[in-house]
């Protein structure tokens, strides 16, 4: 049994199991399925296709901190955040103008906090140092290839890695929400194209000063904006975060629609950008 800890290469051993649990990817979802089996005295791999949890991921950047109370105690004190959301605004636009619903609360940026927005590479890899904390084995830049079955059960994982197998009676696939894991599995069929949207955003580098006074924030305060009616005829919504010295800006849109527009999604995240309410 390999001693917890970060590996360089998965460790394996014939047909026997090597793990309790397998669990792909190193994203929120992985992370904290791993730190709960690790707690629960189980032997875990946590295998991320990534040179390092968070790598590959983005999204939007704010978390909300609810569901971290329980997987990681008093989260706050040592999660690596950008700026607490103090204020939070729901923003109506047309073409020329946008009507703007404002809510802010200095109790937002106190213990236990609401949210914060965090960059995912720093996010991740924290959540992951929890597992391994926890006694999970954290093996990067290993892709999960396919499933090894016997019997009619899913005993284990093949990897991108010669001698890769790892084996254990539990896979969790949480390797993202079009997991080709649960799909080879049965468990996840084919998908609605209508049900789906596509994310852009862009991260524009602002001193710290100009965000707080552009954004009316100080210190370690932030401004979490979302956007209805951003996105033209294509279904979708807008957001606008502010991290330390960075703002965020991005759509989500909805697929078919945007297919079906004669727009590329980073025509319409320009649109936002030079709308009257968003450009100053
Ligand atoms: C544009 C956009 C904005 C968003 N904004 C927000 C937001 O502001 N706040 C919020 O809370 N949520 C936001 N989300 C949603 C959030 O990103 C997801 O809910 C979250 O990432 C899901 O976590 P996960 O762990 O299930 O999957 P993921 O974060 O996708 O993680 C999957 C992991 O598995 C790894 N992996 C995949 N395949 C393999 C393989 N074969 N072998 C090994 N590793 C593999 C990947 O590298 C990745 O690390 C946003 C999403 C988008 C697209």
């Amino acid at each position: 049994m390999w001693e917890p800890s970060v590996a360089d290469t998965p460790p394996t051993s014939g047909n026997s199991p090597d793990f309790d649990a397998i669990v792909v990817g190193a994203g929120p979802a992985g992370s904290a399925a791993a730190i709960e089996l690790a707690r629960s005295g189980r032997s875990v791999v946590l295998v991320e296709r990534g040179p390092f949890p968070g790598s590959k991921n983005m999204y939007g950047g704010v978390v909300y901190g609810r569901i971290l109370d329980t997987l990681v105690p008093r989260w706050w004190t040592e999660a690596p955040i950008q700026r607490w959301v103090t204020r939070r605004q729901t923003m109506m636009m047309t073409g020329e103008q946008a009507l703007t619903v404002d809510y802010r609360t200095e109790a937002w940026g106190r213990p236990p906090f609401n949210g914060a927005t965090a960059y995912r590479p720093d996010f991740d890899s924290w959540l992951a140092d929890k597992a391994v904390q926890a006694g999970a084995t954290l093996v990067c830049s290993t892709t999960v290839t396919g499933l090894i079955r016997s019997g009619g059960r899913v005993v284990g994982v093949r990897t991108d890695r010669p001698d890769g197998d790892l084996r254990a009676p539990v896979v969790v696939a949480a390797d993202g929400v079009n997991s080709f894991l649960a799909k080879e599995a049965g468990l996840y069929g084919e998908v609605d194209p209508a049900n789906y949207t596509v994310g852009v955003k862009e991260t524009i580098a602002l001193p710290r000063h100009v965000i707080d006074e552009r954004f009316a924030v100080r210190g370690d305060h932030g401004v979490d904006i979302e956007i209805i009616g951003a996105t033209g005829d294509v279904p979708g919504g807008g957001f606008i975060y502010t991290n330390t010295d960075t703002v965020s800006i991005g759509l989500v849109l909805s697929m078919p629609a945007l297919a079906r527009s004669d727009k590329r999604p980073e025509e319409l995240l320009a649109r936002l950008k030079a709308h009257p309410a968003v450009r100053p």
